[in-house]
C-alpha cells in the first residue's frame, strides 16, 4: 500500500462524546487507544477511518 502521509487532518467524536483530530496515523492511534480502555473495544484501523471526518 502507498498510503502516503496526507496532510490532511481528520477528526473522529465518539459515542461517548470524547474527541481527536490529527492526521490519519494520530487518529487511528488515539481511537484505537481510546476504544480499548473507555469501552474494552478492539477497533481495526477500518473501524475507525469509517468513522472519522477530513478536516480542511
Ligand atoms: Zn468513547
Amino acid at each position: 500500500m502507498s498510503d502516503n502521509d496526507s496532510p490532511r487532518q481528520w477528526q473522529v467524536t465518539c459515542v461517548c462524546g470524547w474527541r481527536t483530530m490529527g492526521a490519519k496515523s494520530e487518529v487511528v492511534a488515539n481511537v484505537t487507544a481510546h476504544g480499548k480502555e473507555a469501552h474494552q473495544q478492539n477497533l481495526t484501523e477500518d473501524q475507525v477511518m469509517s468513522q472519522a471526518t477530513p478536516l480542511d
